[in-house]
């Protein structure tokens, strides 16, 4: 492994918080429509647009070499991208060498495929989407999914050894009787679950505020039949974490748009056409693709530096009627 040093001091943004972590999208592609995040007939980016599994490894390792130490791999679904495992060994190998973690977020489709694959380069947990256990309703959702594939890759992964977490979106009218349904089958598979509030990314062919709900109404039925209580769990993340009475499972809520928890955030986001955007919920970016073609990775840090010191201190997401999405990219242009 020939990646540079880790750095010795870690990078803070403009307000002082430590950014460590690095989400990667990997592909703006996906193999569901999943319909709170795409529309059905997405235009993807052409190819030339999009970095080569080479330049996001030197781009990952130069991350590193700044301070990164936890790299989520996400899309679009990262297990789609051709050459990902060539990425994953590449990032494996920086485990114990400045990266504390590498993980991923897939849709579970091609888990079966490629769980042992992750294991073996040294992944050790995923997060994977499902909205609901009813197989009408899940392809409904994912306009194209079938169920039993997304179970069978849960199953796959926790053979493999992987820790799975589950995320849910909660959606009003969708799935709020599956909440139970779902808490029962991460524990019976060992599983925990993380239930995430719908954001206003990217135009959809729905209007997503018929489909908004904050947390608090959508656990409000589990809370009358079991005990919550708030544990003391970090995962660098922004979840905040819930034991739930007679249940193995830990629970995590993700609410950006009814509990804003940007003051603790530390990740910054480089989607696959090599931009940093500063933040999920603005347009501000910088375009590392065109530096690093240009002058390899050691010309990024300038950009690098520049992204971090515009990260706005908090998004600005609202979701009322008509009023459209914050921002025209969807979650799949990002990354997750
Ligand atoms: N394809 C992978 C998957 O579905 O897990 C990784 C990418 S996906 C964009 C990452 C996560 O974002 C998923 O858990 C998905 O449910 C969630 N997501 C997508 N669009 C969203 C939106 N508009 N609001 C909230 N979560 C969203
Ligand atoms: Fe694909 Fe994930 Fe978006 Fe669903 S949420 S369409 S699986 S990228």
């Amino acid at each position: 492994m020939n990646a540079p040093a880790p750095a010795a001091t870690p990078m803070t943004d403009g307000l002082g918080r430590r950014i460590d972590y690095l989400r990667l999208s990997v592909t703006d592609r996906c193999d569901l429509r999943c319909r709170y995040c795409m529309a059905e007939d997405m235009t993807f980016l052409p190819k030339s647009a999009v970095l080569s599994i080479e330049e996001m490894a030197e781009l990952a390792e130069r991350f590193v070499a700044r301070g990164i130490r936890r790299i989520r791999l996400t899309g679009g679904e990262p297990l789609v991208r051709r050459g990902i495992e060539t990425l994953a060994k590449r990032l494996g190998a920086l485990i114990g060498h400045g990266l504390d973690e590498l993980t991923l977020t897939t849709n579970g489709m091609r888990l079966a495929e490629y769980a042992p694959m992750l294991a073996a380069v040294g992944v050790r947990r995923i997060n994977v989407s499902l909205d609901t256990l009813d197989r009408a309703a899940f392809r409904h959702i994912t306009r194209v999914g079938d169920l039993d594939v997304a179970r069978g890759g849960i199953a796959a992964a926790r053979a493999a050894g992987l820790a799975v977490k589950v995320n849910m979106v909660a959606l009003a009218g969708f799935n709020e009787d599956q909440l139970l349904p779902m808490l029962d089958y991460c524990a019976s598979v060992g599983a925990d679950l993380t239930l995430i509030e719908t954001m206003p990314l990217g135009e959809i062919a729905e209007d997503r505020s018929d489909h908004y709900i904050p947390l608090h109404h959508f656990v409000a039925p589990l809370r009358e039949q079991r005990a919550i209580f708030p544990v003391d769990q970090r995962t660098g993340g922004p979840a905040r974490y819930f034991a739930v009475e007679d249940s193995p499972v830990t629970l995590g809520l993700i609410t950006p748009l009814s509990d804003n928890f940007c003051a603790t955030c530390n990740r910054i986001r480089l989607t696959v056409e090599g931009r940093i955007y500063m933040c999920l919920g603005s347009d501000d970016h910088v375009d590392l693709r065109a530096a690093l073609r240009d002058g390899g990775a050691g010309a990024v840090d300038g950009l690098i530096d520049r992204a971090l010191a515009g990260k706005p201190r908090a998004h600005d997401f609202r979701i009322e009627r008509e009023s459209g999405p914050a921002v025209a990219r969807h979650m799949s242009a990002t990354g997750g």
